[in-house]
């Protein structure tokens, strides 16, 4: 089965929107397989976001990754990456739809709440780098059948 890299960024942690997001995702039909909440060294969060490095963004984004705790989520399901994504919104969130995690609560691309995976290849990257193998449950809810 599918699964995706999240994390409840900084801000959303302060901002108290922890249950409301992993809520979004349980309501969907997803099931959450690791949660941890954790502060991010500056080494994790380098690597993480290695492929911005060179963009002018990339020593505020880590310090700001690095500010305050995060909570660091995989979920799994069916299409879980690109249909994550679509839940988060646009990364800008002035540009997000009304009904997306950036759209309802967001207004600065610097703080937009949420990191979700863009694509299946680097969802395992991600999980790989965020969480051990025996960090993560594998686990069917009983009621996978009134989803699937
Ligand atoms: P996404 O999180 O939607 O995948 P990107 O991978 O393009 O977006 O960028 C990673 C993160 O870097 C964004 O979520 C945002 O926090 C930050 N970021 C991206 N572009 C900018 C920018 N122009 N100014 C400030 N922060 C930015
Ligand atoms: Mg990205």
């Amino acid at each position: 089965m599918e699964r995706t890299f999240l994390a409840v960024k900084p801000d959303g942690v302060q901002r108290s929107l922890v249950g409301e997001i992993i809520s979004r995702y349980e309501a969907k039909g997803f099931t959450l397989v690791g949660l941890k909440l954790m502060q991010v060294s500056r080494e994790l969060a380098e690597q993480h976001y290695g492929e911005h490095k060179e963009r002018p963004f990339f020593p505020g984004l880590v310090d700001f990754i690095t500010s305050g705790p995060v909570v660091a989520m995989v979920w799994e399901g069916k299409g879980v990456v690109a249909a994550a994504r679509k839940v988060i919104g646009s990364t800008n969130p002035l540009e997000s739809d009304p009904g997306t995690i950036r759209g309802d609560f967001g207004v600065d691309i610097g703080r937009n709440i949420i990191h979700g995976s863009d694509a299946v290849e680097t969802a395992q990257r991600e999980i790989d780098l965020w969480f051990k193998s025996e960090e993560l449950a594998a686990w069917e809810p009983t009621l996978t059948q009134w989803i699937y």
